[in-house]
């Protein structure tokens, strides 16, 4: 059970290119980071990352610091809950921050057991805070990163003792600088790529040296599928304030704001003359190459199925292949 290879050098490179902009990812010396990470692992707590962004920014702008947080009253946070649902968390939430304002001087205590006697905090919940708060050598081990770490060394995961497991890779595992990345980057890593179903194991770095690939019955699985080729147009409708309009209708989760209508055969339609062509994109999903030609227009109307979007102010929380298309469309203006 021995890892042969330098995984946090391969994860990290990939999670430099490719990490989402989540508002709680804050630079490691900002005096926000212990109250954004609390707050958001709370939050993220039985939530999607996509539900908890809007509550985070409505919460922070409210409260904007641990000490403030320590302050309010129950009934202020359960408001500012609303929508979240599971109400515990928010009551766990304020009674560990009273905690850590008082008893620790508004920071977190640097032992796992001191941390995990805080209210609502577990096993997990206290690696993550310490891996991304003090840089701690530490994994915090959800079924994301437990996938990841079984599929590299291909055994099952409910046969792995990851205890020993860790313990007999640290030296393979840690990187002194890195820890707090390396954390957020395995949790990424197995939301994004190594995906419970259909991991994208043609475009990962890691497929070389990955035991789940390279068995043989899973790479014959692979020879034998069929690599397609997929033809498609973005179609942006942008107007002179900088939006671009946007819709929910597509074919492809990765591009899940553009209409994306596909083209069959391969060729090109007919693009009427008012379409102004603007950059060809090609990437590889699973078995599919994909050929994405970008088209734009300026226009005051839209189909009736888009809303218009700011191109500045949805820049930051957007996947990173949407966020090309914006920085591209931005540089019409
Ligand atoms: S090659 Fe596939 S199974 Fe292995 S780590 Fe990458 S995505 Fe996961």
């Amino acid at each position: 059970m021995h890892i042969n290879f330098n995984l946090p050098k391969k994860i990290l490179a990939w999670y430099d290119n490719n990490k989402r902009h989540l508002p709680w990812r804050v630079g490691k010396r900002s005096t926000k980071k212990l109250y954004y990470r609390l707050l958001s692992e709370f939050m993220l707590q039985q939530t999607q990352v996509k539900t908890v962004i809007p509550h985070f920014q409505k919460f922070t702008k409210k409260i904007k610091t641990l000490n403030s947080l320590s302050m309010c009253s129950e009934k202020k946070i359960l408001k500012l809950w609303e929508g979240l649902g599971y109400y515990r968390r928010a009551k766990n939430l304020l009674s560990t921050s009273k905690i850590l304002v008082k008893r620790y001087n508004s920071k977190l205590p640097k032992t796992i057991d001191k941390v995990k006697e805080l209210p609502g905090i577990g096993n997990y919940t206290a690696n993550a805070l310490l891996g991304l708060v003090y840089n701690q050598p530490v994994i915090a081990l959800d079924g994301n990163v437990k996938r990841v770490f079984s599929r590299i060394i291909n055994k099952d995961e409910n046969k792995i003792n990851f205890e020993k497991f860790f313990d007999l890779n640290k030296s393979k595992l840690f990187n002194e600088k890195r820890n707090s990345d390396f954390v957020e980057a395995l949790m990424e890593f197995g939301a994004l790529i190594c995906k419970p179903k259909d991991p994208e194991c043609k475009i990962c770095s890691l497929n070389k040296s990955c035991k789940y690939f390279n068995s043989s019955r899973k790479f014959k699985k692979n020879k034998n599928k069929i690599i397609k080729n997929r033809y498609y147009n973005i179609f942006c409708y942008i107007n002179k304030k900088k939006q671009i309009a946007l819709t929910k209708k597509n074919n492809l989760g990765f591009l899940n704001e553009f209409n994306l209508p596909e083209i069959k055969d391969g060729k090109n339609i007919l693009i009427t003359k008012d379409w102004k062509f603007l950059k060809k994109y090609n990437n590889s999903i699973s078995n599919k190459k994909l050929s994405i030609n970008l088209y734009y227009k300026f226009s005051n109307t839209k189909p009736k199925s888009f809303t218009w979007h700011s191109i500045e102010k949805n820049k930051e929380f957007i996947p990173s292949f949407t966020k090309k298309i914006f920085n591209q469309v931005s540089i019409l203006f």
